[in-house]
């Protein structure tokens, strides 16, 4: 098998950094071609140095120079910008784009990939909430996978092995019900960002920790695995699983379920989706059953935590619905990680911006941009206001 050639969109991150422990402990399997960041100059560097990629870039101008004069010993082409970020991924010499960048940022250089032909292994879940349809059908025009790396959705990607005949009666997302499971909208009126941002489980980027806090990490999958299932919004359950050990489940016609299990690892799904359909050798620790006396599961509280909630509702409008509700999100958990709006606002925020963007039914590339736009602009004047 010859090895296969990885970009990795967002390489600073959470998911970034874990991807390169994958391909740093598979030399055999993989090789890096390009890696890209935002702002995170020095660990660009120091990847780029390590890893030797091809390209490498870096999205704010303002640091271009010095990642230029860092690498300049290296055979190493370095570009910086937005315009970079989107084409980089075009090269021939990549066989695989991992998305792993966060937010709507995603969107325009996951188009580029599969209009290159280039297979997805989808870690930014914003690109399928904000556009799910087009590009959908874009990767069905180019013959281009998508693969899951959200750890729920290659659980079930995981489970329809084998099933390529049978119909899926239902999904069951799993929810670790974040750091607030089970408190009241008493409680969360005061809960602090230091607070939000103390996942129970799992340690990853800002906006998504705080996403899992208030349960719209949970909305966005549901949307999510609408488009990477085919699936109606009444085929998708959600259930809170504290333990986080079933990664997510899939119900048959006839009956039957099919369960993903393993402690939580982002690097299992990580490496599933960049060597499907191979299973890579691991050593990450191995889960106990006697270790788990109980597994448990709860219903969760859409009342209380009224993202979920606004997330299916979204997905029922269909159109630029989860376009608005995407944008709203970034706009307001950016504003409460700077302290300007409170946990429960998070929600106002995102509902009064459904209620009042113009509502697309077929939408267009360029009327996500426009919604995108138009919401950020909106959820701002309304956060400027209360503040
Ligand atoms: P992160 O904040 O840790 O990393 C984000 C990366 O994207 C960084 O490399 C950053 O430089 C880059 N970036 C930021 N803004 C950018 C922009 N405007 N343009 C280009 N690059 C930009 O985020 P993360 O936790 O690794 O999450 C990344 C994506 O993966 C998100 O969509 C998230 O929902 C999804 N995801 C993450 C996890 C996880 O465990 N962290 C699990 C499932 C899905
Ligand atoms: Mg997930």
């Amino acid at each position: 098998m010859s090895i296969k050639r990885i970009a990795i969109l967002g390489s600073t991150g959470s998911i970034g950094t874990q991807a390169l422990d994958v391909i740093e402990a598979n030399p055999e399997v993989f090789s890096v071609e390009v890696l890209t960041a935002q702002n995170s100059a020095d660990l660009l560097i120091e990847q780029a140095v390590k890893f030797k990629p091809k390209v490498v870039v870096i999205g704010n101008e303002a640091l271009r120079d010095k990642v230029i004069s860092a690498l300049a010993s290296l055979p190493i082409q370095v570009y910086s910008g937005d315009a970079a970020l989107v084409s980089v991924v075009e090269s021939e010499e990549i066989d695989m784009v991992l998305t792993a960048m966060v937010g709507y940022a995603g969107l325009l250089p996951t188009i580029h990939a599969i209009k290159a032909g280039k297979n997805i292994a989808l870690a930014n879940k914003e690109t399928l909430v904000v556009a799910g349809e087009l590009i959908t059908n874009l990767a069905r025009e180019n013959n281009v996978s998508i693969y899951p790396v959200d750890s729920e959705h290659s659980a079930i990607f995981q489970c329809l092995v084998g099933e390529e005949n049978n119909a899926i009666e239902k999904i069951i997302l799993t929810a670790s019900g974040g750091p607030f499971r089970g408190k009241d909208r008493e409680f969360l009126a005061a809960v602090t960002k230091q607070q939000a941002l103390k996942h129970p489980n799992w340690s990853m980027g800002a906006k998504i920790t705080i996403d899992s806090a208030t349960l719209m990490n949970k909305g966005l999958e549901v949307i999510e695995a609408k488009w990477l299932f085919d699936l109606a919004a009444s085929q998708i359950d959600v259930i809170v699983h504290p333990q986080s050990i079933i990664h997510s489940m899939v119900q048959f016609e006839d009956g039957s379920m099919k369960a993903q299990m393993g402690l939580p690892d982002m690097k299992l799904p990580i490496q599933y989706a960049l060597h499907y359909p191979y299973r890579l050798k691991s050593t990450f620790p191995r889960f106990d059953f006697a270790a788990y006396p109980s597994l448990t599961f709860e219903k969760p509280d859409l009342e209380t935590f009224r993202n979920l909630a606004v997330a299916y509702e979204a997905l029922e409008k269909g159109g630029n619905a989860a376009c608005i509700v995407n944008a709203a999100n970034e706009i307001a958990v950016d504003a409460f990680l700077t302290d300007k709006i409170r946990f429960l606002e998070i929600s106002d925020v995102i509902i009064e911006c459904v209620a009042k963007i113009n509502y697309i039914q077929n939408p267009g590339y360029s009327d996500y941009v426009d919604t995108n736009e138009a919401t950020r602009r909106f959820a701002l004047e309304m956060i400027q206001v209360k503040v």
